[in-house]
C-alpha cells in the first residue's frame, strides 16, 4: 500500500536538522541534566485566569461545533486589535480564526498558491516554512539573507528569484535570528512585492516581543493592505501554545478562501478555546508585557554573557525569544559545535544549519530557561567556544 507522494514531498527528502533536539530529549528522558535551549516553548504555563475562562465557557455549554471562520466576537476583537496597532481599517470579515499560526500559514499558502507556482520565503527560516509551501504543490524557493547584514532581506535578492512566484513569506520579529526588520527593510520588501505582483505573507507571531526599535507590519504601508496577509497567534503572546489558536488577517476574498478550506479541514477552533482567547486578548497590553518580560531580561543576560567574546559573535538580538550567534571563529560547523556542546557540556542549542544555509556556522539559543540557569549555561558555552578557538 502506498503513501501519497504529497507527504514525502513536504520534507523534500532532506534531514530535518533536529538531531540535537531529539538527542537532548532522549538524554533528559534518561534522567540526565541538560540545559535545554532548543525549542521555542515558553517556560511559563497558560495563566490560570485564562484556563478559568476556558472552563467556564465549556461548563456553560460552548462545547458544540463552531462556525468555520471563528466566533464573531473574537474576530471583532482581533480586527480591533490589529486596527489599533497599525491604523489600517480592519473589519471582522478580514479575520479568520485558525488552530494556531501554523494552521494559518498552511491555509494561506493553500489559498494563494497553485501546483507549479513558486512560493518564496526568507532564509534563515522557521523550519516548517519550506514544507508548508511544498504541501500546496508549489516550489519553495529560499531568498537568502546575510549574517553580516543582520539577516535583513534585500529587494534585489527577492527580485532575482521572483520568476513564477506568487507569494513571499517573511517573519519579523524573526525566528530563528532574533532580528527585527527595519522600516527600510520592510519598505524594500513591500516595493519588491508590488514590482513583481506578489502576495506578501507576514508572520507576526512574535509581535509582542520587541526589545529594540519597533515592529513594522507591512500591512500598514500605503497601499499594501490589499496584498498582505498577516499571521497571528496566541502561542507566544499569551503562552497558549497548547490551546492551538491563531488567525489570519487578509483582504476579504483571501479570508473567504481560507474559510472554505477550514470547512473542509479543521472545521474551526473549539468554542471554549475561542472564548478563552477573547478573555486573554481583553486582558490588555500590561498582561502581554508581563509574559514577554522574561525573554527581554534573558536577552540582556545573553548580551552581557556573550557580548564581547572573541569566539562567539552575537547577531543583534532585537526581538522574539531567540538569540542567534556566529561561532565560525571556532572552526566548527553549527552542527558539530551543537553536538559536541551537548555531549561535553550537557547544553542543547539548535545548529544554525537547521534553519537554512545562511545560518551555517551559527547557533540559535532559545531564551526558555530560567535566568540563573541560562546565565550558567552561557558561561559554559562561552568557555567551550573560546577553548576551541585556542
Ligand atoms: N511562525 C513562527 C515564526 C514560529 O516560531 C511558530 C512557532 N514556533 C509558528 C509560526 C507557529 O506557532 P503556532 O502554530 O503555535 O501559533
Amino acid at each position: 500500500m502506498k503513501i501519497a507522494d504529497r507527504i514525502s514531498h513536504i520534507t523534500g527528502g532532506s534531514a530535518d536538522g533536529w538531531g540535537v533536539y531529539y538527542r537532548a530529549r532522549d538524554l533528559i528522558a534518561a534522567g540526565e541534566r541538560v540545559a535545554n535551549l532548543t525549542i521555542g516553548e515558553p517556560d511559563i504555563k497558560t495563566d490560570p485566569a485564562i484556563l478559568e475562562a476556558m472552563a467556564a465557557s465549556a461548563a456553560s455549554g460552548n462545547t458544540g461545533y463552531t462556525v468555520g471562520p471563528g466566533q464573531e466576537p473574537l474576530r471583532r476583537e482581533i480586527a480591533a486589535r490589529v486596527q489599533a496597532r497599525t491604523g489600517v481599517p480592519t473589519n471582522w470579515r478580514n479575520v479568520v480564526v485558525t488552530p494556531g499560526g501554523q494552521a494559518a500559514l498552511f491555509a494561506v499558502h493553500m489559498a494563494l498558491l497553485d501546483a507549479g507556482d513558486v512560493g518564496l520565503y526568507c532564509a534563515p527560516f522557521y523550519p516548517t516554512y519550506p514544507g508548508t509551501i511544498r504541501a500546496t504543490g508549489a516550489k519553495a524557493v529560499a531568498v537568502p539573507t546575510r549574517s553580516d547584514r543582520a539577516f535583513q532581506p534585500e529587494a534585489a535578492e527577492i527580485e532575482a528569484r521572483a520568476a513564477g512566484a506568487r507569494t513571499l513569506l517573511i517573519n519579523t520579529p524573526n525566528n530563528p535570528t532574533g532580528v527585527i526588520y527595519s522600516t527600510d527593510t520592510v519598505a524594500q520588501i513591500a516595493a519588491a512585492c508590488v514590482a513583481r505582483d506578489l502576495w506578501l505573507i507576514s508572520d507576526e507571531v512574535y509581535d509582542t516581543q520587541v526589545w529594540n526599535g519597533a515592529h513594522v507590519s507591512p500591512r500598514a504601508l500605503p497601499g499594501m493592505a490589499e496584498r498582505v496577509v498577516v499571521i497571528g497567534s496566541m502561542s507566544k503572546s499569551h503562552a497558549m501554545t497548547g490551546s492551538r489558536i491563531g488567525w489570519i488577517v487578509a483582504p476579504e476574498p483571501v479570508a473567504e478562501a481560507v474559510a472554505v478550506l477550514a470547512t473542509n479541514t479543521t472545521y474551526g477552533v473549539s468554542g471554549f478555546v475561542q472564548d478563552a482567547a477573547l478573555f486573554a486578548l481583553r486582558q490588555g497590553a500590561a498582561f502581554e508585557a508581563a509574559i514577554a518580560a522574561p525573554f527581554h531580561r534573558r536577552r540582556d543576560i545573553v548580551a552581557r554573557g556573550l557580548g564581547n567574546s572573541p569566539a562567539v559573535r552575537l547577531i543583534p538580538p532585537e526581538g522574539a525569544m531567540y538569540v542567534m550567534v556566529d561561532i565560525r571563529a571556532t572552526g566548527l560547523s553549527g552542527a558539530e559545535f551543537a553536538h559536541r556542546l551537548l555531549e561535553q557540556e550537557q547544553i542543547a542549542v539548535m545548529p544554525g544549519e537547521s534553519f537554512g544555509a545562511p545560518a551555517a556556522g551559527h547557533l540559535r539559543i532559545a531564551l526558555t530557561l530560567e535566568d540563573g540557569a541560562l546565565e550558567a549555561a552561557l558561561a559554559r558555552l562561552r568557555g567551550f567556544a573560546e577553548a576551541l578557538r585556542g
